[in-house]
């Protein structure tokens, strides 16, 4: 069979896209190196698509037009080596999906507070009443929202990956939370390889598209100016600068927008510290180029429940707050973490590390730190670094060992919390793995 479509990776983007290309009358074949879930093979077999899984039909794959690949297949492997030299296009579910949809996209990308800042914005959009969808990074793929439903508004959370695909793609409302180091194993260790992937957020934009970002992010602002998107620019800040689209002075929050201005409490936030922040103010931004009225802005920004696993709180034993950070899977997100503190911390970190600088967050360890806990098969480079700058250290291997430590060297009014830096696949199948795990030894003390 000659397909016009090959699907790589078997995953929920890539079973979305399958379903899709069905409903579109394309002839699509999916294939997986591994083996699929249950629920996938499942799917597939019910709506009678070709697949194979364990392994690839070089042939099939080779004489497609062209390929959608999962987010998770690197750019190295042998048969995308292939791929690339015979020229076939390459893109992702996005690029694909966006195809069959006429909603207004509304696209967050970042290193950190992707998945917050597109939950909160989903809830004040759907709180208001909108018809609209979340996907990309989160729950049910992009892809199967566009054949199953009919949305106004989508979304979407976009990882530097989905975004390496797109070409013809455009998010009428582009966010961009913040550029640091992350994934650069993907990136041959070329932070700008990195970076020009975030920036595809913008890729087609044109005026009256909306392009909201960080204006003290130093490598955003560099590529604004390199660039100089044709895009409206909605800027953010916590400081009290007034160029900004949203700003903070004394003890509240201003987005000014086409010609109005919203005002809030910071306290009455639901979501609190200063990256928290930064999340609200994009979130409101968007909210207020999309007409929300200040009221449904207002209680969807104060009564929003959060996301699991980032600065979730679990519980309070003896005095001692636990929080949940697992997400925390790379420095950065672990400095806004201890920055948000108010008082000494006992910090759980470690696992897989992903090329790490402890650097930035030396400071704020030396100033918030009781004692640190390395959670991890191999600790060396975590030892290495912050023997002599914490006196009180100790290694554990598993999470039961890591929270009863905790709990002994926690003082009452300190906060344990489980911050990593790290991903977490040496010791767990995932962070969400990672962060049950924590909240049960925790409800167990
Ligand atoms: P992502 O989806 O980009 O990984 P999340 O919203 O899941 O981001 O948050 C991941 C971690 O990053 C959380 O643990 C949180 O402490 C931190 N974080 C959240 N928002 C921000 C932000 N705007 N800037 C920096 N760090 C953030």
């Amino acid at each position: 069979m000659n397909y016009e479509l090959i699907i790589l990776g078997g995953g929920e983007s890539g079973v979305g896209s399958a379903i899709l290309a069905k409903a579109k009358g394309i002839r699509v074949f999916l294939s997986d190196s591994g083996m699929l879930k249950g629920e996938h093979r499942k799917t597939l077999v019910d709506y009678g698509i070709d697949f194979e899984e364990g392994g690839h039909t070089e042939e099939s794959i080779l004489s497609a037009s062209e390929i959608v690949k999962s987010p998770g297949i690197p750019d190295t492997i042998p048969l995308m080596q292939k791929i690339i030299s015979k020229g076939i296009r390459v893109i992702s579910e996005i690029e694909f999906a966006g195809r069959y949809t006429h909603a207004k996209m509304i696209c967050i990308t970042g290193s950190n507070g992707k998945t917050t800042t597109a939950s909160l914005i989903y809830h004040i959009l759907k709180s208001a009443g909108l018809n609209v969808g979340l996907g990309g990074n989160i729950g049910k793929s992009f892809a199967r929202q566009v054949a199953e439903e009919n949305f106004d508004y989508f979304v979407l959370e976009l990882s530097s990956f989905q975004l390496e695909g797109v070409y013809d793609f455009k998010a009428d409302i582009a966010v961009l939370m913040n550029i640091t180091p992350d994934h650069l194993d993907r990136y041959d260790h070329n932070m700008q390889n990195y970076v020009d992937a975030k920036m595809r957020i913008i890729r087609n934009h044109k005026m009256g598209d909306s392009f909201i970002y960080w204006i003290d992010d130093p490598v955003v602002t560099k590529e604004i100016e390199k660039l100089k998107p044709a895009s409206d620019l909605y800027s953010f800040t916590e400081k009290n600068n007034q160029r900004a689209a949203a700003y903070s002075e004394g003890n509240k929050m201003y987005i000014q927008t086409k010609g109005t201005v919203f005002d809030m409490e910071l306290e009455l936030l639901a979501l609190q510290g200063m990256h928290n922040l930064y999340n609200s103010m994009a979130s409101g931004i968007v909210a207020k180029l999309l007409d929300i009225s200040d009221d449904n802005l207002r209680l969807a920004l104060s009564d929003f429940k959060g996301v699991p696993h980032r600065l979730e709180k679990v519980a309070s034993v003896r005095g001692v707050q636990y929080i949940n950070d697992s997400k925390a899977t790379n420095v950065n997100s672990c400095w806004y973490a201890l920055q948000s503190m108010r008082t000494k911390v006992v910090l759980i970190l470690g696992g897989t590390d992903k090329g790490n600088d402890y650097t930035e967050i030396e400071e704020l360890v030396r100033q918030k730190a009781r004692g640190l806990i390395f959670l991890g098969k191999d600790n060396r480079k975590l030892r290495a670094f912050f023997d002599g700058i914490v006196p009180d250290i100790e290694e554990v291997n598993s999470m039961k060992d890591a929270v009863d430590t905790a709990y002994r060297m926690a003082e009452k009014g300190d906060t344990v919390l489980l911050s990593p830096c790290c991903a977490s696949f040496d010791l767990f199948q995932n962070y969400e793995d990672r962060g049950n795990q924590f909240k049960d030894c925790v409800r167990r003390l």
